[in-house]
């Protein structure tokens, strides 16, 4: 979230010289975001970090059936992830990256970058250091953090209402002790569990296809009755017999 604290000194030069400190909070604009500050307007053929970060945040809008690459380098996919990010909040949506989309995405995160909507907490039930898994921790716990924000996409989509997480990121220890499958890509972080209510687990899988998923997992395949998984892989697998999804 943005927050600037903005200090006013005002040396008086009376009789008697004093000092008056006030601070104060307003809603500024592109600087000082407690996780990440962009500093130039960002437009397609650009490259950098600051590309990926934005890549990040727009992940969930790659639309229909659709991954976006998260590379640093901003070309047509990025653009129009960011013409559809823009649409759905209202802004002017010329797939230009500037103050106003930049101060949206501000308002959508918390200070550790994620999305205002999920946590890291959520997202590992398993264990605190996001170690054990098929992946380095680190990976592990950055591929959360890209689910997270394709969620937020979808939750934006569904009308802003809740999406339940009922498991992600699992170490082997943990996947082993659910059950899990030895190549689940709950191993690697990217794979999250989402449980029915407010939206029903058909619904949850019919959006995903939208949001940056190659795998969706729900009514109808073996074992997901009673929850709707979706995942990062390289190839696509989409299967929920019972919503349409296939
Ligand atoms: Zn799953």
């Amino acid at each position: 979230m943005l927050r600037r604290t903005v200090r006013i000194l005002a040396a008086l030069t009376m009789a008697a010289a004093a000092t008056l400190v006030a601070t104060v909070t307003t809603a500024a604009p592109a600087q000082a975001d407690g996780c990440y500050t962009w500093g130039r307007t960002l437009s397609e053929g650009m490259s950098g970090e600051d590309v990926r970060q934005l890549q990040i945040r727009v992940a969930g809008y790659p639309g229909n059936n659709a991954v976006l690459g998260i590379d640093g380098a901003f070309g047509p996919a990025t653009r129009a992830a960011v013409v559809r990010f823009q649409q759905a909040y209202g802004l002017g949506a010329d797939g230009i990256a500037g103050p106003q989309t930049f101060t949206r995405i501000y308002a959508l995160q918390d200070d550790d970058c994620t999305p205002v909507n999920f946590s890291y907490a959520e997202f590992n039930d398993c264990n605190s250091d996001w170690s054990g898994g098929a992946v380095s921790a680190a990976t592990a716990r950055f591929n959360a953090l890209v689910n997270m924000w394709k969620l937020q996409a979808m939750r934006h989509a569904l009308g802003d209402q809740q999406i339940r997480v009922t498991s992600a990121f699992r170490s082997h220890a943990c996947n082993n002790a659910v059950g899990g499958s030895s190549t689940s890509r709950h191993l690697y972080g990217d794979a999250v569990d989402l449980g029915a209510s407010p939206h029903s687990l058909c619904r949850l899988a019919q959006q995903a296809r939208n949001h940056g998923w190659r795998e969706i997992l729900g009514p109808g395949y073996p074992g997901h009755s009673d929850h709707t998984h979706v995942a990062h892989k390289s190839s696509r697998t989409w299967s929920a017999s019972s919503c349409g999804v296939s």
